[in-house]
């Protein structure tokens, strides 16, 4: 039986930096994908500004830079009732834009990353299920091909595949997830007109929103996140309910109609995911299979390559022990509730405004009208300010007054 030192399920922006990060201290990885890249992935593809960050401790930022991202200048939040809420982002000093890149351009580069950096990289490798021997994990069984299944040992397993993690569900680490409940729909466009190529809109609707970010080359992402008690069952295609989901964006649908379609639409659904413990004895979750809450604030795949860089920190310490074992992965949670747990709440709280619009109405009409206001809130959402600069008595008495 192939045995290794570490195995990584899941090629995406969380496993491949997890990977590319062990590798670069030393370990043996081996990193399996049931997709073969490019593929495909329901996302709207605007990425916190602190992705930059850890690309540069990565080593991967000369590759993406390459690759040229979209710099946003500002993101338009539009109200039901057609109030705009504008907030800028500058490149320099404190403050810095998010960024925009396809998807199927960002995952490849950190893939071929994490093979430079010495990951052993097998794509159309599908995991069906974690090989367990009592409490602990002893590695992951694969599709073989014509019904037959290969055993691969590890001594770390890291379930880094995605919303519907394999891994986590045979950890049984799953939590159940009640709210927000949306699916997520995203589609690109091309030759579209009335857009801006440097901002991103977002259009708050009575059911769900949609966001219009601009990407290299001239595309357009155009992502919507639906109140699954609206649209469960409404239609019987993707495209279908994509193209009856729109109608309840007058300001976008006949900018979007003069423009063309791109391929099918993706989509997913229920988007939110929890899990009751991100580690435990031979294993650990990262990205999307360690929780994912809503596409609004944008900090999907930051919080994927940040995890990475997390679990990677740990999972070393911990293998030059010579094992990893639920004790000495246990500071992996620690260090990621350090770096997320704060941020989420302001996620939550976002997540609120949304769904109640009215709540949208009211701050926009009051403390959302101030720059100041919003600069931190920009810097928050950015991952680069400390979110709990908006929980403070004073920014919320600043936000809620007139
Ligand atoms: C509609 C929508 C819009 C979004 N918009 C944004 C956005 O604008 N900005 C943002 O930051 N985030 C956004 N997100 C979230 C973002 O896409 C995720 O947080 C991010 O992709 C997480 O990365 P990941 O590596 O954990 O998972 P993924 O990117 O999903 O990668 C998981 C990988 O695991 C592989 N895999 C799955 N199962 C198996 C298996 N059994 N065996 C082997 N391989 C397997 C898959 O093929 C995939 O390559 C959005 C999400 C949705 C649903």
């Amino acid at each position: 039986m192939e045995s290794r030192e570490v195995v990584v399920v899941g090629g995406g922006p969380a496993g491949s930096t997890t990977a590319a990060f062990l590798a670069q201290s030393g370990h043996d990885v081996l990193l399996l994908d049931k997709a073969r890249f490019p593929r495909e992935k329901a996302c709207s593809e605007y990425a916190s500004p602190s992705l930059i960050d850890v690309l540069d401790r990565l080593g991967a930022r000369p590759a993406y830079e390459e690759e040229g991202p979209v710099r946003l200048t500002a993101t338009e939040i539009y109200s039901p009732q057609g109030r705009t809420i504008r907030i800028e982002f500058r490149d320099g000093g404190d403050r810095r834009p998010p960024l925009t890149m396809s998807r199927s351009r960002l995952d490849p580069i950190l893939l071929d990353h994490a093979r430079r950096s010495g990951v052993e990289v097998r794509e159309n490798a599908r995991v069906t299920s974690v090989l367990r021997d009592g409490g602990g994990v002893l590695g992951v069984t694969l599709d073989g091909g014509s019904g037959t299944r290969v055993a691969v040992r590890a001594q770390l397993v890291v379930g880094a595949d995605g919303l519907h993690s394999v891994v986590s569900r045979d950890l049984c680490a799953r939590a159940r997830s009640l709210w927000p409940r949306r699916l997520g729909l995203v589609a690109h466009y091309a030759d579209v007109e009335g857009f801006r190529s440097d901002i991103c809109e977002m259009h708050v609707g009575p059911w769900g929103y949609c966001g219009i970010a601009p990407l290299p080359g001239g595309l357009m992402s155009v992502g919507m996140a639906l109140d699954t008690r609206r649209y469960r069952g409404t239609a019987h295609t993707r495209e279908g309910l994509f193209d009856e989901a729109l109608g309840m964006f007058p300001a976008i649908a006949p900018r979007l109609r003069r423009g063309h379609r791109l391929r099918s639409v993706r989509g997913v659904g229920p988007m939110a995911r929890r899990v009751r413990k991100v580690s435990g004895e031979g294993w650990a979750l990262v990205g999307d299979a360690a929780g994912y809450t809503d596409p609004f604030t944008g900090e999907g795949i930051y919080r994927a390559v940040r995890g990475g860089e997390l679990l990677a920190d740990v999972a070393t310490a911990a293998l030059a022990h010579g094992s990893a074992s639920r004790e000495r992965l246990a500071p992996y949670a620690k260090a990621r509730q350090a770096a997320f747990r704060e941020k989420s709440l302001v996620v939550l709280i976002v997540q609120a405004v949304v769904s109640y619009p009215k709540l949208l109405e009211y701050g926009a009409a009051r403390g959302l009208r101030h720059p100041s206001v919003r600069t931190t809130l920009a810097g928050v959402l950015g991952d680069y300010e400390d979110p709990r600069r908006v929980l403070r008595p004073r920014y919320v008495r600043d936000l809620l007054l007139p």
